[in-house]
């Protein structure tokens, strides 16, 4: 994105607009984080501004200050497609293709309305108008922020954008210690915080409201737990059984894998959960260093993400989706015994 996008948004957006948001489905919390920040700032521009998400999201992200307006495409699907279609602007956060907001994907393609992107992902899809698409950034939240400063408006950001662009860079950053956090990112935390960012009340709201049958589900994923030291690879696995036995709900396996990587010497990690509705088994991967798990996700999981965090899904079984895994690490043996 150039001065010359910049001055054309910034003169777009000085009439009144009617603007969707749309982030990625299952959205985390910096495609939640992102989406309302910037409907708050949108906000205070007079616009009409509605926050469309694909399907239900975590409920420690369901405090965020404005969650209480967003609709969900799969059980608000004709107001959310009538929406859409008569959008004037149509933000697309924290995903590179439209085929990412799973269902949503045709009437998106299909609308009139002019396309922003921001974004963080690799390999962005030529689908927008205005495309703000940068990998080194640590969350689209970031970005956003960026966003509203290159708009010449950091200066009216309040503590509703902040409080939801903290929790953004604060859930991609692994609370601030992955590889993409920079010291421009404190620099915007900092600012944050300042503009009303209560950082020990945002920590608690999303990593400190566990049930008892949360940590019981954690406890059977690290029961679960296995290790390939020849791969330097850890993965755990979470059957549909198992996860019913601990009444899981949508979030509850969030972060789980990253236990897998805090083994000493590990540097590639994964989870495979199965998702009996859907009939997949979700695949989340993480590494260490300059291991791609984007790539590995792309070549075998019809996923992707960032080098050191990417998803994907398999339709095998989940035993047979665990067989593939362990069938293709030998020919990563090297990249990940040099890391
Ligand atoms: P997670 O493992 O937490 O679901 O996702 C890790 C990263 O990979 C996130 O940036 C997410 O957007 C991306 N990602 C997760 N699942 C998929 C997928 O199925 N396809 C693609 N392209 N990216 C994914
Ligand atoms: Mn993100």
């Amino acid at each position: 994105m150039n001065k010359q996008d910049i001055s054309s948004i910034k003169q777009l957006l000085s009439s009144k607009k009617k603007i969707v948001i749309v982030p990625h489905k299952n959205p985390d919390g910096d495609a939640i984080g992102s989406s309302l920040g910037l409907y708050h700032y949108l906000t205070k521009g007079q616009h009409q501004v509605q926050v469309i998400v694909p399907n239900d999201y975590p409920s420690f992200l369901k405090w965020i200050p404005g969650s209480d307006t967003i609709l969900k495409h799969d059980s608000q699907t004709d107001t959310c497609d009538d929406l859409l279609k008569d959008a004037d602007i149509i933000f697309t956060l924290d995903f590179n293709a439209l085929h990412r907001t799973g269902n949503m994907e045709k009437v998106l393609a299909e609308s009139k309305a002019m396309k922003i992107m921001i974004d963080h992902h690799q390999a962005p899809d030529d689908y927008a108008k205005y495309t703000y698409s940068d990998v080194s950034m640590s969350s689209t939240c970031e970005m956003v922020f960026n966003f509203i400063d290159l708009l010449g408006d950091a200066d009216i950001i309040d503590s509703d954008i902040a409080t939801s662009l903290y929790v953004g860079i604060m859930t991609d950053t692994g609370s601030f210690r992955f590889r993409s956090t920079t010291s421009k990112t404190h620099t915007i935390i900092a600012k944050l915080i300042e503009k009303g960012a209560d950082n020990t009340e945002i920590h608690n709201n999303v990593y400190d409201s566990n049930s008892y049958k949360r940590l019981q589900l954690l406890g059977c994923a690290l029961t679960n737990l296995k290790v390939v030291p020849e791969s330097r690879t850890a993965y755990i696995t979470l059957s549909q059984e198992e996860l019913q036995k601990y009444d899981y709900k949508k979030g509850d396996t969030e972060g789980v894998v990253n236990y897998g990587l805090s083994l000493d010497g590990v540097v590639l990690a994964a989870i495979f959960i199965e998702d009996r509705n859907e009939g997949i088994i979700k695949i989340s991967l993480r590494s260490k260093g300059n291991f791609s798990v984007n790539e590995m996700s792309r070549a075998h999981f019809e996923g992707g993400g960032h080098i050191n965090a990417a998803g994907g899904k398999s339709h095998l079984s989940l035993e047979k989706t665990v067989e593939k895994f362990i069938s293709i690490l030998p020919s990563y043996n090297k990249a990940l015994n040099d890391e």
